[in-house]
């Protein structure tokens, strides 16, 4: 058993920090006062490869493996946790569903434009009523003179204001249940693919999240993605790889408002002595540093799995469900050792306290992925 990251992956951790430190944390805030889509950082973490690190070189991508790509999120999320969910989105959930889901045309035509970063990507499932229960997705999808016809919409599409590419899932055999559910790739510009509402968030609001309306939006053939009715069962897969970058989106969360709350209780003095030497303040740093040290070994281990082929079902929720929890309580402790500091926009433990939310509600609720380890554990004899 090795615990120690490669001297590459030190470099590559340092290296994303330094873009992160110099291209993001000057603009984070304002980013998220204005709900401004960070543009030219993006094109920049995409020029350094960051847009399509677990993809193979021969179709354009960085051929990371997804330790790398957990670390490449954990650095974002560190400095500005929206970057994170916009590079996580794009990369685990709409370019990996091509990939893991896709033909070769579809590959070839799709992937070396979205690891490259010339296309942004999004990935539609939640609807108005089927959240949770994505199965219960309604957008509909009917196959008409040599085309698919979708109608419908969409919810909480993260980068759907600034996508060039979607993939979405529709319903193609409604007495089929959730095995009639098929997924297509839309390029963003086509007749019948709309936009609706920008959502005006509580955090991780540099990154856009809306809906995605389709009316007759005709599609042809070649653009249903993997089988039909397959769409749904494809999707588990591709949460299954997601669910690991969003426990590291909420270890990189909470590495930041752990770091700044470290700092701040050296500087603030009370009683004539800086915080750091009250035993409560120690306590809780120590705390955070021990279950932000837990939650990455989790999210390592269901990385370094998914590196060997292995199915990750149950350690992507349980790293997904412990990351993100932490992470929320990582949070509140470093506003709560800022005091009213923490409290005010210009300490950056303000943006962190609402943008780690999002980690137990994204790509499933703690709820859903309790559930998701529930069915792993009792179909075992032994509940390993
Ligand atoms: C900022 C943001 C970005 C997002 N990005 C995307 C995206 O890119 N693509 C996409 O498809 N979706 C995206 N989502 C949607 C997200 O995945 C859903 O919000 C999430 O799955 C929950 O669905 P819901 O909001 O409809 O809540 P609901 O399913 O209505 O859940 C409400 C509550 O009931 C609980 N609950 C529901 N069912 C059960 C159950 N069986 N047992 C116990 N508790 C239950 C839930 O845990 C929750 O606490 C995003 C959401 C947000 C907020």
């Amino acid at each position: 058993m090795e615990f120690e990251i490669t001297a590459e992956q030190e470099h590559l951790r340092r290296s994303v920090r330094e873009f992160a430190e110099a291209e993001i944390r000057p603009h984070a805030a304002l980013w998220d006062e204005t709900q401004t889509f960070p543009r030219e950082a993006i094109a920049k973490a995409a020029a350094m490869g960051l847009l399509g690190a677990i993809f193979p070189e021969d179709l354009g991508g960085t051929g990371l493996s997804y330790i790398d790509y957990a670390i490449i999120i954990e650095e974002l999320a560190r400095v500005d946790p929206a970057v994170g969910l916009i590079v996580a989105a794009h990369t685990s959930l709409c370019t990996n569903h091509i990939y893991i889901a896709g033909n070769d045309e579809q590959k070839r035509r799709y992937i070396p434009r979205l690891a490259s970063g010339e296309w942004l990507g999004c990935w539609s499932l939640t609807e108005p009523e089927a959240g949770s229960d994505a199965a219960g997705t309604r957008s509909m999808a009917v196959r008409e003179d040599g085309c698919w016809v979708l109608n419908g919409g969409k919810t909480f599409t993260t980068n759907a204001h600034d996508a060039l590419v979607c993939v979405a899932m529709a319903v193609t055999d409604r007495a089929a249940s959730n095995r009639g559910i098929s997924a297509f790739i839309i390029e963003t510009g086509w007749p019948g693919y709309k936009l609706g509402r920008k959502e005006n968030k509580l955090g991780m609001r540099a990154s856009s999240t809306g809906e995605v309306l389709f009316a007759d939006c005709r599609l042809p053939e070649s653009q249903l993605l993997g089988r039909a009715g397959e769409g749904f069962v494809d999707s588990l897969r591709v949460l299954d790889g997601g669910r690991i970058s969003i426990a590291a989106l909420a270890v990189g969360t909470a590495q930041g408002a752990y770091e700044a709350a470290l700092k701040y209780s050296q500087h603030r003095k009370q009683f004539g002595r800086f915080i750091s030497e009250f035993q409560a303040i120690q306590h809780k740093l120590v705390d955070m540093a021990t279950s932000i040290d837990a939650a990455r070994l989790l999210v390592f281990r269901a990385a370094w799995l998914k590196d060997r082929g292995r199915r990750v079902t149950k350690e992507s929720a349980m790293a997904k469900l412990f990351a993100s929890e932490m992470a929320v309580r990582v949070c509140d402790d470093a506003l709560q050792i800022h005091g009213g500091y923490g409290f005010i926009k210009d300490y950056p433990v303000e943006k962190f306290y609402r943008d780690v939310k999002l980690c137990t509600i994204g790509e499933g609720t703690s709820e859903i992925q309790r559930l998701v380890i529930a069915r792993q554990l009792l179909k075992t004899r032994d509940g390993t």
